[in-house]
């Protein structure tokens, strides 16, 4: 090692850089407003100043419930430039989860979009009641910034402070020092995971620099794309492409709602050459009325990800004239851990052999030292023929430091130093990864996580539901949606329908956690030691019809 040489690892600097190579090119485009790197870098480096100001400081973590918008972009930067952590929180969580985030996470200061100011109201409402008393409370409740609409102010407030408010007053010479080591925590991401209390992933500087750089080469993402951002960036930090854009001097198109209409207009208007989106967009996309639907002029390259793409789904998309790469990951990875890296040797396949080989989740990012497929009893490895099913297990750079105060669970994520995915899968002769199931209890809807756990929660406080399982079943636009398996007290079986449950589960559940469908049976299958088969029932789910 040499001492003189080191700079630790940071996507902080791709901005730097941007700002000084790529000045006066358009850094981000919302609706009317433009910025270029020249003013990104000066706003995040006086927001910076501001969060200083407000005595924020290393590892004080800084949540934020806001949708893809420029604060949203420049928060990624400044945050961390202020030696904080950025917490960013899926926008379609109930108020109890995000208060059980903001308390976990042990939040300082809390900005909100104003669209998510009732949302964060009753969040906060939460987070107070439950905190034991007045002493806690006073230290417990983060600071509030309001994140006003910065093309077409609203004048909606939560808290004193607002977003640009905090931006003005902030220092434009402030440069902040260079971070000191680059295992330092640049943020935290909680997912439901498989049990009902979310797990905070911790990401130090160096994962998320090598993340992004790897992703931008597996992805092969040339200088100055255009880049829509269709994924929200609250999901593993936009997949790294926050700090990748930066670091490509490409510009953001930011847009706040992900609709048909949004993605095929800024597409047309912007010339977006780059976005990526979970399987559910290409449905949005291909269902999109006549009037939403605009030619593409350029091709489009779409990373998608998230849950898995029929191959069917692939061609379809690509027949519209978007050109899709395939990538597999998850939170605790940063993002894509795996990318379905394309062979010439394909080129000469008809179209649907290659959506079935686009379809595999393919081959380990560069980050990664390795990424294998084991039985995770022996931690052998499988031999490489496209059946023998084992773990998806992975190692490297990309892996997260562990779960934020929680040495239990980092202990059991990892085996002899492989991360354990809880995906099931096969590795094909030419080394190529193809995911067949999942073992952990998660149901992917639309490429949102739902947790099993937390959906039986919410039936178990039904007061005639004697036993829960939910488990996935298949549906034609989501992918996969929940569906319920009860047994109810025999005396009101024939009282309670599958509406009654629904419209519980609507007073204790975000929408889109719902069961779809629910299954009354006397008896839910069970092993000898009394444990729900949720494979039989999965199985089962698997003949259902969603009506
Ligand atoms: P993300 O926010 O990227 O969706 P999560 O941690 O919420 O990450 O979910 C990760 C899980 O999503 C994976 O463990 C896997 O089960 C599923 N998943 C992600 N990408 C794919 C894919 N390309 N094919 C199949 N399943 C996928």
């Amino acid at each position: 090692k040499c001492e003189a040489n080191y700079v630790p690892l940071t996507p902080l600097t791709f901005l730097k850089r941007a700002s000084a190579v790529y000045a006066d090119r358009t850094s981000i485009i919302y609706a009317e407003t433009r910025f270029t790197w020249r003013q990104t870098y000066e706003r995040c480096r006086r927001l910076a100043f501001s969060l200083r100001s407000l005595n924020i400081s290393k590892n004080n973590v800084v949540s934020v419930l806001a949708p893809n918008i420029p604060a949203m972009y420049e928060m990624h930067f400044a945050v961390p430039m202020a030696g904080a952590v950025l917490n960013t929180i899926n926008t379609r969580l109930d108020p109890k989860n995000i208060a059980t985030i903001l308390r976990h996470s042990e939040a300082k200061v809390f900005f909100v979009d104003y669209e998510y100011v009732p949302l964060a109201r009753e969040a906060l409402r939460l987070l107070m009641a439950n905190l034991n008393d007045s002493m806690e409370a006073e230290s417990s409740m983060p600071l509030v910034v309001v994140i006003d609409d910065v093309d077409s102010p609203t004048g909606v407030r939560l808290g004193e402070l607002e977003y640009e408010q905090l931006v003005y007053s902030g220092d434009p010479s402030f440069v902040p020092n260079e971070i000191e080591d680059e295992w330092d925590t640049i943020a935290l991401n909680y997912t439901s995971g498989t049990t009902s209390a979310p797990k905070g992933v911790v990401y130090s500087h160096r994962g998320a620099y090598l993340s992004t750089l790897s992703l931008i080469l597996g992805w092969e993402m040339g200088s100055e794309p255009v880049y829509l951002w269709s994924l929200p960036m609250f999901h593993c930090n936009g997949w790294t492409f926050t700090w990748g854009v930066a670091a490509r001097g490409g510009t953001n198109v930011c847009i706040r709602n992900t609709t048909a209409r949004e993605i095929y207009l800024n597409i047309a208007i912007h010339k977006v050459t780059h976005m990526c989106s979970a399987p559910i967009v290409f449905n949005i996309l291909l269902d999109a009325k006549p009037h939403e639907r605009r030619e593409l002029t350029n091709p489009v390259e779409i990373l998608t990800g998230g849950a898995p793409p029929p191959a069917a789904l692939l061609e379809k998309i690509e027949r519209l004239g978007f050109h899709v790469v395939h990538a597999y990951g998850l939170t605790e990875a940063t993002g894509p851990a795996l990318v379905c890296e394309w062979r010439a040797q394909w080129n000469q396949l008809s179209s649907q052999q290659q959506a079935k080989l686009k379809a595999r989740q393919g081959i380990s990012v560069l980050s990664l030292a390795n990424a294998d497929v084991k039985d995770l009893k022996t931690m052998q490895s499988v031999p490489r023929d496209g059946k023998t099913i084992g773990e998806i297990v992975l190692r490297g750079s990309s892996i997260m430091k562990g779960y934020f105060k929680d040495e239990n669970a980092t202990a059991k994520a990892f085996h002899q130093g492989w991360y354990a995915t809880g995906d099931v899968g096969v590795v094909h002769p030419d080394g190529y990864m193809e995911i067949k199931d999942r073992s952990k209890d998660v149901i992917i809807s639309g490429g949102e996580n739902i947790s099993s756990v937390e959906v039986e929660a919410a039936l178990y406080r039904h007061p005639s539901v004697l036993l829960a399982a939910v488990v996935a079943m298949p549906h034609p636009r989501w992918g996969e949606s929940p569906c319920a398996f009860l047994t109810v007290q025999k005396n009101l079986a024939a009282a309670v329908t599958e509406a009654d449950i629904i419209s519980h589960c609507r007073k204790h559940l975000a929408g889109f956690m719902i069961p779809k469908k629910v299954v009354f049976m006397d008896n839910l299958p069970k092993t000898s030691t009394g444990k729900i088969q949720k494979f039989e029932l999965r199985a089962f789910a698997k003949t259902l019809v969603v009506t």
